[in-house]
């Protein structure tokens, strides 16, 4: 069991009154970690202290940052061994996501390291004769980062790394599911040398949430807020920050489609789905939901995928033997999914394998001849429970991939290229796959969602953009004309 403190201005405290809060495993209900409480006014610290950090941190130049980013990258791969034992007493994942994570999570420290000279202007032609017009990019000032559990050292790392490489300062909320797993990332950080306050690490405990981010995202010096969570909360973040006008970027839920159209590569489409739909046990916001699948080759499609599926080892990942599916995150999990296998079976589908689970380790689950009828066709399952809806031609997968609130990632398969690619650009969502999963991320990529799934990208450019203040500067350099 760990005892964790929090982070704030380089020291490591505790949180007002000495609360805590535990994190269960969600296995075996042992306490993997105690972890401080904040109260509104300990984050009010937290951003007092990222602020006052603000006014040096911002000024540092490009070399300063990216040398202390590659210094937290590699600070980061050597916590493998915590983050591997954090990942799986935390949420019951496994060594080989927690291994992912870890490897995706340096990489993207790298690529925040790399940007730090990309964060640009111009100069922009003026019609005032002899004035110097720019387009200036200047650090936006406290950036608030809120990740979840699922992807725990992707979404943590996300959440803050570009942020400061464009010369922002950081509070990084961490989730009450992995309070260690995200306390190690900010230790990496702390580990490398960043100056005290401008990464800043704080825990609350689940019923907090509202008052503690409120507390936060009303303070004048937090200039951007940055969510990666659900659609339910995305939108209560949402109108938080609406009320305080600050700019959010939200990543939110999915309900990833992949289309197999009727000449695609069925081994090919068979191990795209099977790592896309069982991947962290289905919990990934990419994970592939809803597979559909030309009638043509469904028969054939279904055999082979549940073959695979049924063959995925299952176990407790904290035992020796490799598995590919853990304990998923609680039994609301499982509640959730039993209630949409039930729903889907009373309306007609068919079970291929797998079914309802009594425990956190969910078997891969594979629903057939889904319909808009179920709930399943509809609703993020978020755990190894996916479904296959057969459609007839490639305008009714378009209209069914389409048939969603969210809007993330999505995949299609084919053997005609141009034709697939067509049917890639007619899909609403954020990304889209050609003949790849719909699990891929990379941290350079623009990475975010249409509809549902959120507002905002993370990654490359596209995150200066997001954390950046873009200012118009100019400079008279002949004597200016006024008309009186
Ligand atoms: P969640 O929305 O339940 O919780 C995420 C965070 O929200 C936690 O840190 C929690 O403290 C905070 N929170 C909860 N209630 C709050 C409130 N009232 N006010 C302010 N903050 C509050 O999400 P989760 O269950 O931890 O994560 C799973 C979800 O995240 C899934 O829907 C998944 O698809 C989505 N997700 C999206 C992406 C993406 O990049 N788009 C990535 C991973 C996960």
């Amino acid at each position: 069991m760990s005892d964790l403190s929090m982070l704030i201005n380089g020291l490591k405290v505790t949180a007002e009154k000495g609360a805590t809060f535990e994190r269960r495993n969600p296995l075996d209900g042992s306490v993997a970690t105690r972890a401080p409480a904040a109260s509104p006014a300990d984050a009010v610290m937290a951003v007092e202290s990222a602020a006052e950090a603000f006014k040096t941190w911002s000024e540092t130049g490009p070399n300063e940052r990216r040398a202390l980013l590659l210094k937290a990258a590699d600070a980061l791969e050597a916590k493998l061994p915590k983050f591997v034992e954090a990942v799986a007493a935390e949420t019951g994942a496994t060594g080989m996501w927690a291994g992912f994570n870890t490897m995706l999570a340096a990489s993207m420290i790298r690529e925040a390291a790399s940007l730090t000279t990309q964060v640009a202007g111009e100069v922009i032609p003026s019609d005032v004769p002899g004035s110097l017009a720019m387009g200036v990019r200047q650090p936006a000032g406290v950036v608030l980062g809120i990740a979840p559990w699922n992807a725990p050292i992707i979404l943590g790392v996300r959440a803050i790394c570009v942020p400061l490489a464009c010369g922002n300062t950081v509070i990084f909320k961490g989730s009450e599911n992995c309070p260690r797993t995200h306390q190690l990332i900010a230790e990496a950080f702390q580990d490398a040398g960043f100056p005290p306050g401008v990464v800043n690490y704080i825990t609350n405990a689940p019923a907090d949430a509202g008052a503690v981010v409120e507390a936060m995202v009303a303070h004048p010096a937090v200039r951007r807020v940055n969510f990666t969570g659900s659609t339910k909360v995305g939108k209560i973040i949402a109108m938080t920050c609406a009320k305080y006008l600050k700019p959010v970027v939200l990543e939110l839920g999915g309900k990833a489609p992949m289309v197999i159209l009727d000449d695609a590569n069925i081994e090919d489409a068979v191990n795209g789905a099977a790592f896309g739909a069982f991947a962290n046990s289905g919990q990934i916001c990419m994970s592939t939901e809803r597979i559909i699948v030309d009638q043509k080759i469904a028969d054939e499609f279904v055999k082979k995928f549940s073959d695979k599926a049924k063959n995925l080892p299952l176990g407790d990942p904290r035992k020796p033997e490799p598995v590919v599916l853990g304990s998923v995150i609680g039994q609301g999990t499982v509640d959730h999914c039993n209630a949409l296998i039930d729903d889907a079976l009373a309306k007609g589908a068919k079970l291929l394998c797998g079914g309802k689970a009594d425990s956190t380790l969910m078997p891969a689950t594979v629903l057939d001849h889904v319909t808009p009828a179920m709930r399943i066709y509809h609703e993020e399952t978020f755990g190894p429970v996916k479904c296959v809806v057969r459609v007839k031609g490639v305008e009714e997968a378009i209209a069914c991939a389409n048939d969603n609130e969210y809007g993330l990632s999505a995949a299609v398969f084919g053997g005609d290229i141009a034709r697939a690619f067509n049917v890639a650009r007619k899909i609403d969502s954020g990304i889209c796959h050609v003949n790849g999963p719909t699990v891929h991320d990379e941290a350079q990529m623009p990475f975010g969602g249409v509809k549902g799934s959120g507002i905002g990208r993370f990654g490359g450019k596209a995150g200066i953009a997001e954390f950046t203040e873009l200012r118009w500067i100019t400079l008279q350099t002949t004597p200016r004309h006024y008309p009186f």
